[in-house]
């Protein structure tokens, strides 16, 4: 018999829907069709690919509602922030709608040739293997550069979000998109291999954790694809001695909440220079307690619950293993009585190298608080991570925040605002973070065939 991948509702724990999944004969016909589908699709011009990308990003925008309630019922997301992850992927389809022709022309280059030039084409079907957290703006990212570029995607979306997966197929076709050239194969994380074998798949993307990553990359690797990684993060904020210690508490704040605490680039290492630390932890605790959690369809709600029973126990042991070895919980950590998922905003503090809320990921909403001495102190405490995805700074002092920037290990390092994915920018980690980019004209050339021509 078939297995199924069940969503359920985290906020109550009820079963919202089940999903057949489908064997690997199955998937592998549908990868075929992927690629019968490239063949034509490769050939359309930008201009019919940026029209049928705009009526994608229409189909967003007058699906909101709908897609929001969606992504809230099976992750748990506040239905305020599902709404904005919608607009989000419409303004991703308008932009690469919009560039994907600028990023990919010829650039001619000066040889002895009669005429020299680099092309970008396309490469094939993509295997995009995806994360639950924004069920539907992590697969856009991947999907709307590659497309634009003439590819075509297969997707493995995570088990608890298949509605959303489906969603996403159903709007590419409702947006008038070729059949094949966006596709949801609903698969088990074990087919994953065999998929990637497949001769028709030429180049995988992850986002999700360091272990499937790596799991991923390896089998990638031994069949010579390319891969994109997008990992987890253990994102260090230094807030400076000069920073303004209210509005860096209301930044941390949301920084650690937003999305029930499970974003990749979320601040979730806050290191405090000693002069502000006390006046900081106290505003930040105030501010953590007062965030109102509760059921992510409620407007007013903060924050909501995590996004699986599973997730929750596991940050439970993460904050006991930390408080094991010596740090201090000073906010939340207990697991309440009742039906969700749901964590509480909670504050270790005494987090040092060596400890688990220091060197790992905790993907909730646990915020560690760093006492460093000094600037220099600060920077090497952020550094000291086997991950380099997002990092900011906050300060009064933008000259001085900039060159704390550009010495922190990271793909982003921002100042005063918290790191964001901004289609504008190239997006993605160093270390254990991954490696390639997303987004920005950086994002678009990831799968293509950077190719050379001599006309001699
Ligand atoms: P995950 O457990 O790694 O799952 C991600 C995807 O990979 C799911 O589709 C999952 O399928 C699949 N998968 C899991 N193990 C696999 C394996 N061994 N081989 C092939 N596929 C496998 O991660 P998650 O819990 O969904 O997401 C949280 C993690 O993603 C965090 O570490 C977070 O920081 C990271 N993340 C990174 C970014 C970024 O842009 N850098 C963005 C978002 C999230 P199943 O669901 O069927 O297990």
């Amino acid at each position: 018999m078939m297995s199924k991948a069940t969503t359920i509702n985290p906020a109550n724990g009820e079963t919202v829907n089940e999903y057949e999944r489908i064997d690997l004969v199955k998937a592998k016909e549908k990868i075929a069709s992927a690629k019968e589908v490239f063949t034509s699709w490769k050939q359309t011009s930008f201009a019919e690919r940026s029209k049928l990308m705009h009526t994608l990003a229409d189909h967003f925008e007058g699906n909101k509602e709908e897609y929001a309630k969606l992504a809230t019922t099976e992750m748990g997301k506040t239905i305020v922030q599902a709404r904005k992850e919608i607009e989000k992927c419409a303004w991703i389809c308008r932009f690469y709608a919009d560039k994907s022709e600028h990023f990919l022309a010829n650039e001619t280059v000066e040889t002895e040739a009669t005429r020299s030039y680099v092309t970008f084409q396309p490469m094939g079907v993509i295997l995009a293997v995806m994360p639950w957290n924004f069920p539907f703006y992590q697969v856009i990212r991947f999907a709307v550069p590659a497309i634009m570029a003439g590819n075509t995607g297969v997707l493995k979306h995570a088990s608890n979000v298949q509605g959303s997966a489906f969603a996403l197929e159903d709007a590419f076709v409702k947006a008038g998109f070729p059949k094949g050239v966006f596709t949801n194969l609903n698969i088990s994380a074990e087919n994953v291999k065999d998929i990637i074998e497949d001769k028709n798949i030429v180049a995988v993307t992850l986002t999700g954790s360091d272990p499937a990553g790596r799991s991923v990359a390896t089998i990638a690797g031994a069949n010579l694809k390319k891969t994109v990684l997008e990992l987890g993060g253990s994102d260090a904020y230094i807030i400076l001695d000069d920073a303004d210690i209210d509005a860096a508490a209301e930044l941390a704040t949301f920084g650690r909440l937003q999305n029930n605490g499970q974003t990749c680039i979320a601040a979730k290492r806050f290191i405090v220079l000693d002069s502000i630390y006390d006046k900081f932890l106290e505003i930040f605790t105030n501010k953590m307690r007062n965030a109102k959690m509760g059921d992510p369809m409620d407007e007013t709600s903060y924050y909501g619950p995590m996004a699986r029973f599973d997730l929750r126990d596991e940050l439970h042991e993460q904050v006991l293993k930390t408080v094991s070895q010596g740090g201090r919980l000073i906010l939340g950590g207990e697991i309440h009585e009742g039906k969700g998922a749901y964590y509480p905003a909670t504050i270790l503090v005494d987090v040092q190298p060596g400890m688990e809320a220091f060197d790992n990921e905790l993907f909730g909403p646990v915020a560690s608080v760093i006492r460093a001495k000094d600037e220099s102190e600060a920077i090497a405490l952020a550094n000291n991570s086997q991950f380099g995805l997002g990092s900011g700074v906050i300060t009064s002092d933008k000259e001085r925040g900039e060159k704390v920037a550009l010495q922190l290990e990271a793909g982003s390092s921002f100042v005063n605002k918290l790191v964001t994915s901004d289609p504008r920018l190239p997006f993605g980690g160093i270390k254990n973070s991954g490696y390639g980019r997303e987004l920005s004209s950086y994002g678009i050339r990831e799968f293509v065939n950077i190719k050379s021509i001599w006309i001699d």
